[in-house]
């Protein structure tokens, strides 16, 4: 799937309409207040160009998991002034997304303004994907936008059956997830790398599968490249193993040999003798880890060797730390490798992260995610998208 297949809202007519958008407001809150608002400003884009079309904007969204029962403490009611100061235009604020209220405030909604509707998941029928409920909130708007793309790989009402009532297309944030995740791997420049990390094998596998058949090099680091080291006959010490994955770790390998795919695992290990932080490390020589030791990170001489086969690359897809980044004395590896894609996309690469806890490491790296071509904001999402897997939210944008 490409940009090309979904509807954009620029190719829709939204002058002087009432737009409903879905936006992704899960934002952290802290003693009432919005504690990082990034959530909100990243929709600014789509949100003042709907305001530029002379639109009523009326948004709704999720906030942490009430599970489906009215709960104060997930209330959106607090993100009303950084929502007004993101979209310079006054904000309605309705303490429920459906119902008489909910439709009072969006009347008195001017063109222009926005209306912000609680918390959709203090009803139940959200997540169970409820008509009855979609065709509620239909009535708030002419057009549907969805801006939400960490929900869209679950069919909830406001990602599936509201579309069903409402004519649908994505707004800017869903265009550059499916730019990204579905057009430039699809489409790759190559050489098309692939740097799969995190700590289980089961958890990945699918993602495995669907890459080999599309990269030119696939890298393998974190605790998964211990079950492919284990199968290839090292010792692998007491590290993370999926020990009832090392024949789907042959598989992967054999499929990546008929294919020509470049495969590389790390070379070298930073270990300890416990999963614990600030305790004595010792580095490998090679892939054998000694009885005893744990593989806690990637060594210098897989950092060079991953970064060797990687400066030819002219895209390169990134999921999963290639260690145990939270703790200090294992983050060098997953740090050099978010150093190395800024450094490769300042020269001219097409950089993709996305899912697991990649964004995470960029966090503590401290670089910023516009250091990267695209830094997706869907979790769970991004990851199904590149698994090949149907994202029900964003079937439901596909042109007819
Ligand atoms: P994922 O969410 O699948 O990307 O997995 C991320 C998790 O994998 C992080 O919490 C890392 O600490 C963990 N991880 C990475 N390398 C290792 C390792 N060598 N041993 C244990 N856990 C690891």
């Amino acid at each position: 799937m490409n940009l090309n297949d979904i509807v954009k809202m620029q190719d829709v007519n939204l002058d002087g309409k009432n737009v409903l958008v879905r936006v992704d407001y899960n934002v952290p809150l802290k003693d009432g207040k919005v504690d990082n608002p990034k959530r909100i400003n990243a929709t600014q884009k789509t949100i003042k160009y709907l305001l530029s079309k002379g639109a009523r904007v009326v948004l709704i969204s999720h906030l942490g998991r009430p599970k489906g029962k009215v709960a104060p403490e997930f209330s959106l009611k607090p993100l009303v002034p950084e929502v007004e100061k993101a979209m310079e235009t006054k904000v309605h604020f309705a303490s429920d997304c459906v119902g008489a209220e909910a439709e009072a405030v969006v009347a008195q909604t001017k063109k222009g303004e926005i209306a912000l509707l609680e918390n959709l998941r203090f009803h139940p029928e959200e997540e169970a994907n409820d008509k009855e409920f979609a065709k509620k909130l239909a009535k708030h708007g002419e057009i549907f936008i969805q801006e939400a793309f960490g929900t869209v790989h679950r069919a909830h009402a406001s990602t599936s059956a509201i579309t069903e009532f409402l004519p649908s297309a994505a707004g800017y944030l869903i265009q550059k997830e499916v730019e990204f995740l579905g057009g430039a791997l699809e489409n790759p420049k190559r050489p098309f790398a692939a740097i799969i990390g995190g700590a289980k094998v089961s958890d990945k596998i699918m993602l495995l599968n669907n890459l080999i058949d599309k990269v030119d090099v696939l890298v393998i680091g974190g605790a998964m490249a211990y079950t492919f080291n284990k199968a290839l006959g090292y010792n692998v010490g007491t590290s993370l193993v999926d020990n009832d994955k090392l024949e789907e770790a042959k598989q992967v390998m054999a499929k990546a040999k008929a294919k020509g795919v470049e495969l590389l695992l790390s070379q070298d290990a930073v270990c300890a003798k416990e999963f614990k932080d600030g305790i004595e490390t010792i580095t490998t020589q090679d892939q054998n880890i000694p009885e005893g030791y744990m593989g806690l990170d990637i060594g210098p001489k897989t950092i060079e060797y991953f970064k060797n086969a990687l400066a030819k690359c002219k895209t390169i897809f990134w999921n999963g730390p290639v260690g145990v980044f939270e703790m200090e004395s294992y983050n060098k590896g997953s740090f050099a490798i978010a150093q190395m894609l800024a450094d490769l996309t300042a020269k001219g690469a097409i950089t993709i992260i996305g899912g697991g806890d990649s964004l995470n490491v960029l966090k503590k790296a401290k670089i910023a995610s516009s250091a990267y071509s695209h830094a997706s904001t869907g979790g769970g999402a991004s990851m199904e998208f590149v698994e090949g897997k149907e994202l029900p939210g964003i079937t439901a944008l596909l042109k007819k």
